[in-house]
């Protein structure tokens, strides 16, 4: 059975105590809706535990998880300590990650292992940039993204996956994809997953758009038979601007 989904990606915002107001805020207000949309909040890793300790309704999700197990890599988080926390989603492949800190499907391949041998479901992020649209290769793209980050996984583990197809040229610009463009691509990708794993996998699959969605699209976006929910950077920092998007199933 699909699930519907939104998660929130804080990405680099907010302090601590305004990361527990947030939380708390959001809390407050998804707690009354019942449209069986699981809300997802994706915070900073200094703020995981003490969102956890807030949020009853809403789940608890990282950004980003090591590359390795453990052991000498300063500065990074494992996806045990990710784990540790009681967060149970961790986002891998953000294109933000992909493109700031040159994380290639390889290495992003090892991060989903990783998170799916620790108990976590990564939210798993693919998408064209601009110049790959506008030269009609965002097929393509998307294809290769899929296969080489996710498809040598056994068919239990793809099944734990969550998609979420962000258009690099809507992320943060306000500039949406349109519904027909969001639906044409989702669909591909669920076909593309069923030639690997199969239709009731792909059936399976919730897959969220991601890239300027915010309360005024997110009914037509979500209206689609393929997409199945929404990935939110700028709307899922204000409270009731992410209620307006979690309502819109
Ligand atoms: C994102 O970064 O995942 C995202 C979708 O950002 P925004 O909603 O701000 O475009």
């Amino acid at each position: 059975m699909r699930q519907k989904i939104v998660a929130g990606n804080w990405k680099m915002n907010t302090t601590l105590s305004e990361g527990i107001k947030l939380a708390q805020e959001v809390e407050s207000l998804v707690s009354g809706v019942n449209n069986g949309a699981k809300v997802i909040l994706c915070t900073p890793f200094v703020h995981l535990t003490e969102v956890k300790k807030v949020i009853k309704k809403a789940l608890l999700g990282a950004q980003n998880c090591a590359s390795e197990i453990s052991g000498a890599y300063t500065g990074e988080v494992s996806a045990a300590m990710v784990k540790s926390t009681g967060a149970e989603y961790v986002i891998i492949g953000h294109s933000e990650r992909r493109a700031y800190y040159h994380e290639d499907d390889a290495l992003l391949y090892k991060k989903v292992q990783l998170a799916l041998a620790n108990g976590l479901t990564p939210i798993f992020c693919i998408g064209e940039l601009l110049s790959e649209r506008e030269a009609n290769k965002h097929f393509d793209v998307v294809k290769s993204q899929l296969e080489k980050g996710l498809f040598s996984l056994s068919e239990g583990d793809f099944k734990k996956i969550v998609l979420a197809y962000e258009p690099v040229w809507a992320i943060g610009t306000g500039k949406t994809a349109t519904s027909a463009q969001a639906q044409e691509i989702h669909k591909f990708i669920r076909d593309t997953v069923a030639a690997k794993y199969g239709k009731t996998v792909a059936d399976d699959l919730s897959i969220l758009y991601g890239g300027s969605c915010k309360a005024s699209n997110a009914k037509e976006l979500f209206a689609n038979p393929d997409v199945d929910g929404g990935l939110i950077g700028g709307a899922a920092l204000v409270a009731a601007d992410f209620l307006g998007i979690v309502t819109g199933f």
